[in-house]
């Protein structure tokens, strides 16, 4: 059971999320990961900017915040004195930590990769360190466990893989026998450690991952990722208010919608889930009763969901750029393509969609992923051009796959839009189109009007709860 950041973000959250918890305890014996409180990972990535750059006093005013919230949420979740005490000295044994390591990177001067993962570790350290106190005050039989004796990875900082072999071991000898002893387990999404005991980090959003990890270790029977949504919807909510939640969706619909842009998941959680055939439910903390989205590719449920609508979802991803290469060097010539992804490779910049002509090629890039090295080499193979500020709108269905005239009726909706970019593979199950970002709204408001309008009577889509 994994409870993101909104899901502990509060003393209020915190108790809704144990009562979840409790629940589950009724069925068996559930390990609980949870992320950071929200706003507290943020909060730690512009304390290490500011100490990385020697702003000693913002980063130790942001640092005091950090304790100061930790501390009330105790002062709010916890009654018994002894418990109080004893806890309120964890959380300042952690805080004091953090700001030896403020004053450590002020003294040396500079931010490593290696010394950010160790700030960000702090937000679920203390999450999870509240979290297991309030259980225990309530008389549940609970364990915290610091991941990182689970969890070791490689030496990736900020988006460090597990070492498979290696975790499973750790699973077996330190979580199985807690579990077998029927003693709720919790711990800590997001962060791990290298064989030589270093702390890492699966990039931002990872405690989706680092569930779906533990779950397939465990050889678990279901991975629930509990947030702040019904489910997985078939848009964004904040952007589009419409939006539905989803009932059912397949492995390779859900990973594709991951990772075309909806942060509900973390792009890399499916893949453990796929490997043990593990069913993913995606659910809301605060409507725990409400359905939520059920991930699997088991033929009963999903035909139990007969579906014949096109689009599943409407995934967006901000904040790109589109890089235009052109050249008369690519007509009926050989490798050009190799020497220019080439490049890319050779940056670490990770293209994500790519549409080409005879003569140019355009792709987009994450906006902060790429320097003014690459581009000056790019223009190398030819003239290049950039355009900021712009957003990749995705329609993700497997029925896209075997279907007529989805394409027009997607320009059809896209009409009044400037479209900069399209993109359909022959096997995808996703059409891709970039706009400018201040057309993000109407944009995927018209595809949600155009693919969800009708009364939808199938089963698989449900207005969230409270609406
Ligand atoms: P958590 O802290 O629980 O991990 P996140 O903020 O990472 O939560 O993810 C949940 C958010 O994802 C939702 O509040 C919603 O705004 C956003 N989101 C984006 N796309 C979708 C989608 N297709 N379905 C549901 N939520 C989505
Ligand atoms: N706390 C981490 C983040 O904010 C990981 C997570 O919440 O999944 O990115
Ligand atoms: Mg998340």
């Amino acid at each position: 059971m994994k409870f993101g950041g909104t899901s502990v973000g509060t003393a209020q959250a915190m108790q809704q999320a144990i009562s979840i918890v409790a629940r589950e305890e009724g069925r068996g014996t559930p390990l609980v990961v949870l992320s950071a409180c929200s706003g507290i990972t943020n909060k730690l990535v512009q304390i290490a900017g500011a100490a990385g750059r020697s702003a000693l006093d913002e980063a130790m005013t942001l640092a005091g915040e950090v304790r100061g919230f930790h501390l009330n949420l105790l002062d709010e979740l916890i009654k018994g004195a002894e418990l109080k005490a004893e806890l309120a000295t964890t959380i300042e044994a952690l805080a004091n930590r953090l700001e030896m390591l403020i004053k450590g990177v002020d003294i040396v001067g500079e931010l490593t990769e290696r010394s950010k993962d160790m700030f960000c570790s702090f937000g679920e350290l203390l999450s999870t360190t509240v979290f297991a106190a309030a259980m225990k005050e309530l008389g549940h039989n609970v364990a915290w466990v610091d991941v990182r004796t689970v969890m070791i990875t490689d030496e990736n900082f900020g988006f460090a893989r597990p070492l498979d072999e290696i975790c499973t071991a750790n699973v077996s000898k330190i979580i199985t026998p807690l579990l077998a002893a029927g003693t709720t387990v919790v711990t800590q999404g997001y962060i791990g450690a290298t064989k030589d005991g270093r702390t890492t980090t699966l990039g931002r959003g990872g405690s989706d991952y680092s569930a779906a990890l533990l779950g397939a270790w465990l050889d678990d029977t279901s991975i629930q990722i509990w947030t702040d949504v019904d489910g997985v919807m078939t848009c964004d909510p904040r952007l589009v208010p419409e939006a539905r939640s989803i009932r059912v969706m397949t492995f390779s619909e859900a990973a594709e919608l991951a990772y075309l842009g909806a942060k509900v998941l973390h792009p890399d959680t499916i893949a453990p889930a796929v490997q043990k055939n593990i069913p993913v439910y995606v659910l809301n903390s605060l409507h725990p009763d409400a359905k939520g989205t059920i991930i699997t590719n088991d033929p009963e449920r999903l035909s139990g969901m007969s579906y014949e609508g096109l689009v599943k979802s409407i995934a967006v991803k901000k904040n790109q750029c589109i890089i235009n290469v052109r050249s008369n060097r690519m007509m009926g010539r050989h490798g050009f393509m190799n020497e220019l992804f080439d490049l890319f490779a050779r940056y670490g910049v990770s293209v994500e969609m790519i549409s080409t002509s005879e003569v140019s090629v355009s792709l987009t890039v994450d906006d902060k992923s790429f320097n003014d090295e690459l581009i000056q080499d790019l223009k190398t193979l030819g003239e290049v051009e950039i355009e900021h500020n712009v957003a990749t709108i995705s329609v993700v269905g497997d029925n896209l796959r075997m279907s007529r005239g989805v394409a027009g009726r997607i320009f059809s909706a896209l009409k009044n839009v400037n479209l900069r970019m399209i993109s359909q593979g022959a096997s995808e199950i996703n059409v891709g189109v970039v706009v400018e970002e201040p057309e993000v709204a109407t944009a995927v408001n018209n595809l949600h009007r155009e693919f969800f309008s009708a009364p939808q009577d199938h089963a698989i889509f449900e207005k969230p709860a409270g609406k």
